[in-house]
């Protein structure tokens, strides 16, 4: 099949699936002229960050095809769950059932819900019906997601004892999730095609859907870059596995004529000492690109991820050629780390940075 034929194939396989409109499309792919300077080497950056939902990020596009799910078994209830009080994940499905119609639910860990701040405040704001999870456990924690779940399905069978039909998302680790990242790498593919772009490699700060997606989407369209990502969690132990079983699942939900291997998820973890605590090398990371391309990156995911960019970068580890970093939103996050990233600001002062 020519390059043409397989993006058309991709098109309407994508076509097939039950979609309701959440994203902005496309969104921009830009060339980072200060950064690449500095670093000796073309940095490109997809904003994803500028999905117009909320206040944007990677969940937006999976939300086209779980709000589509959800629309299309007559729900009229949207329940989500978020690991802790700043989910980027939880605001942008209640963002996205209200633009749907649908009443929002949102099943919580209390990790970080001392300060109502960030994500919690939007949350709030959204006026999303938020029920805490008594435990305050974080990260992989298995116990923790079992209980998040347990909670959801006791939300799920209360609204609907009064009548209503809700529709349950327990994660975004989801075939459907994934759906939205191949679409991304769709859409990543024809941009960088028209700018007539060498690309070399995709970074991306990721664990899961959105990973999976976009290597299923440019293997599939034979695009001559590959996919890494960079880990917000310290686990990535068996993450192939897990990446490749989701990215399998996609296939099928496709139906699409496709491989993929373990060896095709490329991982690394720069979470540090976990997930939710910033990073020395992150919070400088969010500083250098502010301060040459005005562009925020958070402490939780993307400043983790160019940090492991820039790491990589410097390490002499990307063969030659344009790299392109895939922006995932998680800006709110910013102001509930503000004292974190103060702390750091300070440090990189009294060392002259
Ligand atoms: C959720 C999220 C990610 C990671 O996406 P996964 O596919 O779930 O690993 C990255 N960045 C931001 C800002 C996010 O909110």
């Amino acid at each position: 099949m020519s390059n043409s034929a397989r993006a058309r194939a991709l098109r309407s396989a994508l076509d097939r699936v039950p979609r309701e409109p959440m994203l902005i499309r496309p969104t921009p792919v830009c060339h980072l002229p200060n950064l690449s300077a500095r670093l000796g080497r073309d940095i490109y950056m997809k904003r994803e960050d500028l999905s117009g939902l909320a206040m944007g990020g990677n969940k937006t596009r999976e939300l086209d095809y779980f709000i589509g799910q959800a629309k299309s078994r007559g729900a009229d209830v949207f329940i989500a769950g978020g690991g802790v009080a700043q989910s980027n994940h939880a605001v942008q499905c209640a963002a996205a059932a209200h633009r749907a119609g649908l009443k929002p639910v949102l099943v919580l860990h209390r990790f970080r819900a001392g300060e109502i701040q960030g994500n919690y405040l939007l949350s709030m704001m959204l006026g999303a019906d938020i029920r805490f999870a008594d435990s305050d456990n974080v990260d992989s924690d298995v116990s923790s997601k079992f209980a998040l779940r347990n909670l959801m399905d006791e939300v799920a069978e209360e609204y609907a004892r009064r009548g209503h039909v809700p529709y349950v998302l327990y994660s975004s680790f989801h075939p459907l999730g994934a759906v939205g990242f191949v679409d991304a790498a769709l859409e990543l593919h024809e941009q960088i095609d028209a700018m007539g772009c060498d690309l070399r490699r995709v970074y991306v700060t990721a664990a899961g859907a959105t990973q999976a997606g976009l290597v299923v989407g440019t293997r599939y369209l034979e695009a001559p870059y590959e996919v890494v990502g960079i880990s917000y969690t310290q686990d990535v132990n068996g993450l192939a596995t897990r990446l490749q079983r989701l990215a399998t699942d996609t296939i099928s939900l496709l139906g699409l004529d496709l491989t993929i291997t373990e060896e095709d998820f490329l991982n690394e973890s720069y979470a540090g000492p976990g997930y939710g605590i910033p990073t020395e090398q992150g919070l400088e990371a969010i500083a250098l690109v502010a301060r040459t391309e005005g562009i925020f990156l958070d402490p939780v995911y993307t400043g983790k991820g160019m940090a492991g960019l820039l790491d990589h970068i410097r390490a002499g580890r990307i063969p030659p050629g344009p790299v392109l970093f895939v922006h995932t939103g998680g800006i709110p996050a910013i102001f509930a780390y503000s004292r974190d990233i103060l702390k750091n600001l300070d440090a990189m002062e009294a060392v002259g940075r």
